[in-house]
């Protein structure tokens, strides 16, 4: 490990709580700190030697430097994994559960200094980052080590003649390409499925988010993780991410990020004839009934609106509020978004942070101007701030709430990814089924009534993935994980994630 490098992880890993990483204090000596690539088992720059800019979004400013890789980083990572893949495929579950335990025992030792990695590199309020990115990292981790123990494969018996049974064996190099709303969250709910069942990965963090992924490489090489196992490349997506999918030895890819992007993945994969895991985009419905437990919607609402600035794929941007109810609802979840505090991510009372670039927020503010062309009446205006001097060129914006728009309108159509929703009455619960099915997308679906039939009907219909009734993000991780339409192909999660990153072969043995 270069010596620089050593010492901005020491520094990072002493962090008292709740300290904001100021610029002007003596941290700033580590301002341009290099990430590196985890390659073969060392921590190694770019073979061009290029750099590309990292920025902290609380302040706007580049604050490390993080490799440019490109297709021969991707050929050292792969030539390493392949040749890791033998020992690793046959060490035997308990070895590989063993070693990936130990990775996560690491991460909740360090949940802090995570914590506040994580919540400096992407933003995020550090309350989130230390209450559902970091915990959950480690759980991903926890939870796939023990599942392998668990995994068992299908036998079937053809009475007096034969027996079938099905190996479930590792694939062999797989790439992970994760993106940067939930940094390590998202990268190990990949990684780990792939390595517990035994393969060997080439891993891809988003360039805007890289630092957790890069201070777990530090922690496989203490947890003793083989040379291979594990590569953990840095930079962009269409170079860095490109050249992983494009390449031959590459034979499954499990993807989570944008729709357009998934639609480039998916044809580059096709013709290779890889296997695909596509975490897409979604547009999600939160459906309000006037039979609610009132206190429990409004007070969910307002966290599957706002959490995490709106950033989260499971996020329920489209709220319908049956019309009953509607003026009630809407003025107290006004109310309640216009209290959220947004500013300084390192400041544990602020609810909001900063998006996560400088880009997305236009992004997300041309958005608020479409709403607006559209007719939309901005309850909540969706604003720029700027919490103090030092925080002045941050990419903070406050909640946006939108009414009076029709449900076909780009605003209610197009995934935003921000901290916005748009309010809909309804009067009849066909007229809200066909309101919610009515878009492209079909991630998740969020239900509040009391009435259990109502609920029942709904959730059979709703053309989503997962539908929560009377809650929002409550996530068990046994449970089917994806979308359907445009927000994704396959499911993640429990014994899904095992079969994805398996191959079933049947063994016919006649007697
Ligand atoms: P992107 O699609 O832009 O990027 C996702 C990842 O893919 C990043 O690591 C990116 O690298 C990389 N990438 C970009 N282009 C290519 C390429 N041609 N080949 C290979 N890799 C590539 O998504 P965002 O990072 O902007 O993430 C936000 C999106 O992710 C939203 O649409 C959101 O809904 C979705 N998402 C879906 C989830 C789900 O479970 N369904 C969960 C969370 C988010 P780089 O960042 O360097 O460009």
């Amino acid at each position: 490990m270069p010596t620089k490098h050593g010492a901005f992880v020491f520094w990072i890993f002493c962090l008292p709580q709740y300290t904001r990483i100021s610029r002007l204090s003596p941290p700033n000596l580590f301002a341009l700190e290099k990430i590196h690539n985890y390659i073969n088992g060392q921590l190694v720059a770019a073979q061009s030697g290029d750099w590309l800019d990292n920025y902290e979004p609380a302040t706007g400013q580049v604050y490390s430097l993080i490799p440019d890789s490109d297709a021969s980083d991707v050929q050292a990572a792969v030539a390493a994994a392949e040749a890791a893949f033998p020992a690793w495929s046959s060490c035997g579950v308990h070895e590989r559960y063993r070693i990936l335990h130990r990775i996560a025992d690491l991460i909740e030792e360090r949940l802090e200094p995570f914590a506040q990695a994580e919540s400096r590199d992407s933003g995020k309020a550090i309350t989130t980052a230390r209450t559902v990115d970091i915990p959950r990292a480690q759980a991903n981790i926890r939870f796939f080590a023990t599942a392998i123990l668990h995994f068992g494969a299908e036998s079937h018996q053809m009475e007096g003649q034969a027996v079938n049974y099905t190996l479930r064996q590792p694939i062999g190099v797989v790439g992970c390409i994760s993106p940067w709303n939930l940094p390590l969250y998202l990268f190990t709910w990949k990684i780990a499925p792939a390595l517990a069942t035994g393969n060997c990965v080439v891993a891809k963090p988003s360039e805007l988010t890289p630092m957790t992924a890069y201070l777990l490489s530090q922690i496989c090489i203490e947890a003793g993780l083989p040379a291979g196992v594990l590569n953990i490349l840095h930079g962009l997506g269409p170079k860095a991410g490109q050249a992983i999918v494009e390449h031959p030895k590459t034979k499954a890819i499990s993807f989570t990020g944008g729709t357009s992007t998934g639609r480039i993945l998916a044809r580059t994969a096709a013709p290779m004839f890889k296997k695909l895991s596509l975490e897409l985009g979604g547009k999600n419905p939160n459906i309000i009934f006037a039979d609610c437990n009132f206190e429990e919607a409004v007070s969910t609402t307002v966290r599957s609106s706002f959490a995490n600035n709106g950033q989260i794929c499971l996020c329920g941007s489209r709220v319908y509020i049956e019309r009953s109810i509607y003026e009630k609802f809407r003025d107290e979840l006004v109310r309640r978004a216009k209290a959220l505090k947004t500013g300084d991510p390192a400041d544990p009372t602020n609810d909001l942070g900063a998006l996560v670039s400088e880009q997305h927020r236009a992004k997300v503010m041309g958005y608020l101007d479409i709403a607006k062309q559209e007719g939309g009446i901005l309850l909540c205006r969706g604003e720029i701030v700027r919490p103090s001097d030092e925080l002045a060129n941050g990419y903070y914006l406050s909640p946006a709430i939108i009414e009076g728009l029709p449900n076909h309108c780009r605003t209610n159509q197009e995934e935003i990814f921000g901290p916005v929703v748009t309010l809909q009455p309804f009067d009849t619960e066909a007229e809200a089924l066909a309101l919610a099915n009515d878009t492209e997308y079909g991630l998740a679906a969020t239900l509040w009534t009391q009435d259990i039939s109502r609920a029942t009907r709904m959730a059979e219909r709703l053309q989503s993935g997962i539908v929560w009734v009377n809650c929002w993000m409550l996530r068990d991780l046994r449970t089917p994980f994806g979308g359907v339409k445009s927000s994704g192909v396959g499911r993640e999660g429990g014994v899904e994630a095992l079969r994805f990153f398996t191959e079933a072969k049947n063994v016919c043995v006649k007697y």
